[in-house]
């Protein structure tokens, strides 16, 4: 599979050829449907809470100068530093650079969709220096070298039989069994060590409160609370959008965001991160480092993706989408997968590149259903075809077929013409069977199912006029 969004299509035929792909897909998704589906049920305000929680960030990106202002001081304040970064490259330089004035060897990471997007794992990599990843799921991926395939699962496409096989030829002192349990005791016999001997500690942040200079990370495993805790320096590196004003609005959010990701009232851990140790504190690092990150944000601000600046990244779009669902994340070939990412990605990388991805969406509506922010995702995926068709990006057949499907319809006789003899014809070709194998034009359905031949009794058109008469 290849890992660029330009390849989609080649990478869905790949991905739809992987029995335990299908397996794992099917497990979680299916389970976290059913949580959230059980949570809904015990949360009978979740409606307006979901409309207040759009608010605050409509709100807060209407006044985003402002409060990015307000949370740097506050953040200074409290003794961390704090910089700027328009570039997935000037985050990654501003992150290597304290890595190497540091002397840093070896850092603990805990998952950040951010980290992923700057391409963090690369440049640490390319410095020399040792990154270890703190998140099971991440584990799991980095021992198997493969990208992340879902933002608050990133191990979703691997069976837990997968993972077993996997620790017993990665861990040094790995399980014989294939239980969950084990498996989670294994790879915190393997993390343990790294914790404390890690010079650096990199996080992300789900919010940043800008009336106190808080990052805030909401975690289920405690792994960054280790990862933050023990090192001498915390660098977090995060999105200008992941800001809200105040501690009261952010408990808005924090309300929200278990109950979309994961169908649970609250994560195990919600932590506050407010600058450096201070004088009498027992533990906690010496210096914390903020870098936040604009890549292309500004952008989608000033356009109509604006309303993609309210993600939380809870991930139930992808959790809920029947494409998403089908292939899984790799196939997108970028960090963000599912409906989320076919809009974020062609913003972040170019729409020439990921062209494919707004349209690979049956807009049946699901996605911007179970947003917890409400994001417009079929709308906006719409517009980006929009957008595709006027830049001359649609694919020439494409644009033909339309061009001559505009030219009958606007024609009704001809329309009614043709309706009649392509379904007499399809009629005819389907023969007893009612199923066609074959059919030009359509050799994209019919290369991997058969196309059921239009029932008798007239087209839409004919049954629609006959039941007016009735
Ligand atoms: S678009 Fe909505 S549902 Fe999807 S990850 Fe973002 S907040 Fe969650």
């Amino acid at each position: 599979m290849r890992q660029t969004s330009e390849h989609f299509k080649q990478n869905v035929t790949s991905a739809l050829q992987q029995p335990n792909l299908r397996v794992a897909l099917d497990r979680t998704t299916s389970l976290l449907q059913q949580r959230r589906r059980d949570m809904l049920a015990s949360f009978p305000e979740y409606e307006r809470v979901r409309e207040v929680a759009a608010q605050i960030k409509d709100h807060t990106l209407a006044h985003l100068d402002h409060y990015l202002e307000e949370f740097e001081h506050n953040a200074i304040r409290s003794g961390a530093k704090v910089y700027w970064a328009s570039t997935p490259k000037e985050a990654t330089d501003i992150i290597v650079g304290i890595c190497k004035a540091k002397e840093a060897r070896s850092v603990t990471r805990v998952k950040s969709m951010l980290g992923e997007e700057i391409g963090i794992g690369e440049a640490l990599a390319a410095a020399g220096i040792e990154r270890v990843e703190t998140d099971l799921a991440e584990h799991i991926i980095q021992l198997a070298g493969d990208p992340p395939s879902h933002i608050v699962m990133p191990a979703m496409h691997k069976t837990h039989e997968e993972v077993a096989e996997l620790f017993r030829r990665k861990h040094s002192s790995p399980t014989e069994s294939d239980d969950v349990g084990d498996l989670v005791e294994s790879a915190r016999r393997e993390l343990r060590p790294k914790y404390m001997d890690a010079d650096i500690g990199i996080s992300g942040a789900n919010f940043i409160v800008a009336e106190t200079g808080s990052v805030v990370t909401v975690t289920n495993e405690g792994n960054a609370e280790l990862t933050t805790t023990p090192p001498k320096v915390h660098i977090v590196n995060v999105g200008i959008e992941k800001l809200v004003p105040t501690m009261e609005h952010l408990t808005v959010f924090v309300r929200i965001l278990a109950r979309a990701a994961l169908g649970m009232e609250i994560t195990q851990y919600t932590t506050f991160h407010n600058g450096p140790k201070r004088t009498g504190d027992r533990d906690g690092p010496e210096e914390m480092h903020i870098v936040l990150v604009d890549n292309r944000r500004t952008e989608m601000f000033d356009s109509f993706l604006r309303p993609m600046l309210r993600c939380i990244r809870c991930g139930a779009c992808m959790n809920h989408c029947p494409v998403y669902g089908a292939v899984g994340g790799h196939a997108y070939g970028f960090v963000y997968p599912g409906p989320m990412g076919s809009v974020l990605t062609p913003a972040m990388t170019s729409l020439k590149q990921a062209g494919d991805l707004p349209n690979a969406c049956t807009l049946n509506g699901r996605c911007q259903e179970v947003c917890p922010v409400n994001i417009p995702l079929p709308d906006l995926m719409r517009k980006l075809r929009e957008q595709q068709w006027r830049e001359g990006l649609t694919p020439s057949t494409f644009r033909h077929g339309l061009g001559l499907w505009a030219f009958v319809a606007k024609r009704p006789w001809l329309y009614r013409l043709g309706s009649r003899i392509s379904v007499g014809m399809m009629r005819w070709l389907a023969g007893k069977r009612g199923r066609l194998s074959v059919l030009p034009g359509a050799g994209g359905w019919t290369k991997y199912r058969d196309l059921s031949a239009p029932q008798r009794g007239g087209t839409f058109m004919d049954q629609y006029r006959r039941s007016k008469r009735r």
